[in-house]
């Protein structure tokens, strides 16, 4: 049995059938936060149990971005929490385990220590796609740029973010968000194009803190972590950003710009 869904998009009444999008809390949370009923929630993408970013329109993904930016909003907005994290496992090895396309999104009464060092480090160093003179961009779209990070851990690792410094995912306007969601399917379809069907992570980090910068990471974890990288920390990546990047836009130039030659819209 389904719990009672939270929020939406669809034909006829809640619970029933006509759903497009529909989110529904963890019958098993992770977590308990007093203020807020359903701290950890799961948003199901399509009614279409074998379907992945590549395969949803662009158009279908932006609603699902807008979802997400409204679940975070309102989860954002209780005392007690003080990060939300949005996370798509896609794969057995990714950490699925259900296999319908979903992605879970999880309040927290604290910031983790990641986040802490990624807001240290992008306020030092910022997004490195400012200083790298293209050799690491995957594709630009609107306001939003894909790039493979010098810093990479995963061979094929992309990130996705607005090209000017914002913090908050959740203030992103509902006009840029197509733009935001053809980013994020060329860049997974570019992924797919060249590594098949791997497991990967989405991740998005979003952060009130106006030195933040908010992206999405996709992980690609056809690699498992050895005991080295578990020991330190220290990722070896056999795959340099800058070759991944180019390999990246050849791919999406194939997928494409190809594809639209043939009449094929995306
Ligand atoms: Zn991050």
């Amino acid at each position: 049995m389904t719990p009672p869904e939270i929020f939406a998009i669809r034909e006829g009444p809640p619970d029933g059938p006509g759903w497009r999008i529909r989110v529904i809390p963890n019958k098993y949370p992770a977590v308990d936060l007093p203020d807020l009923k359903t701290p950890h929630e799961i948003v199901i993408e399509t009614p279409d149990h074998n379907a992945d970013i590549p395969d949803y329109t662009a158009e279908h993904l932006r609603d699902l971005l807008l979802v997400f930016r409204d679940r975070l909003r309102e989860m954002c907005s209780k005392k007690d929490v003080k990060y939300v994290q949005l996370f798509r496992n896609k794969g057995a090895r990714a950490g699925a385990s259900i296999f319908h396309p979903h992605t879970q999104i999880l309040a927290l009464p604290f910031v983790p220590r990641r986040i802490k060092s990624e807001l240290e480090f992008i306020r030092e160093e910022g997004l490195d796609f400012e200083r790298d003179g293209g050799t690491r961009t995957v594709a630009e779209c609107g306001n939003f740029i894909a790039f493979a990070p010098y810093f990479s851990r995963f061979p094929y690792e992309i990130w996705v973010a607005p090209r000017v410094k914002r913090p908050d995912f959740s203030k992103t306007g509902e006009g840029e968000l197509l733009h935001l969601a053809l980013l994020l399917k060329k860049s997974v379809t570019a992924l797919k194009h060249i590594l098949g069907e791997i497991p990967y992570n989405l991740i998005l980090h979003t952060l009130k803190d106006r030195d933040f910068h908010w992206h999405f990471e996709i992980l690609p974890r056809y690699e498992g972590l050895a005991g080295f990288e578990v020991a330190t920390g220290v990722y070896m990546n056999s795959k340099s950003p800058e070759r991944a990047a180019s390999d990246l836009r050849a791919a999406i130039k194939e997928e494409f710009d190809e594809r639209r030659d043939s009449q094929t819209s995306v």
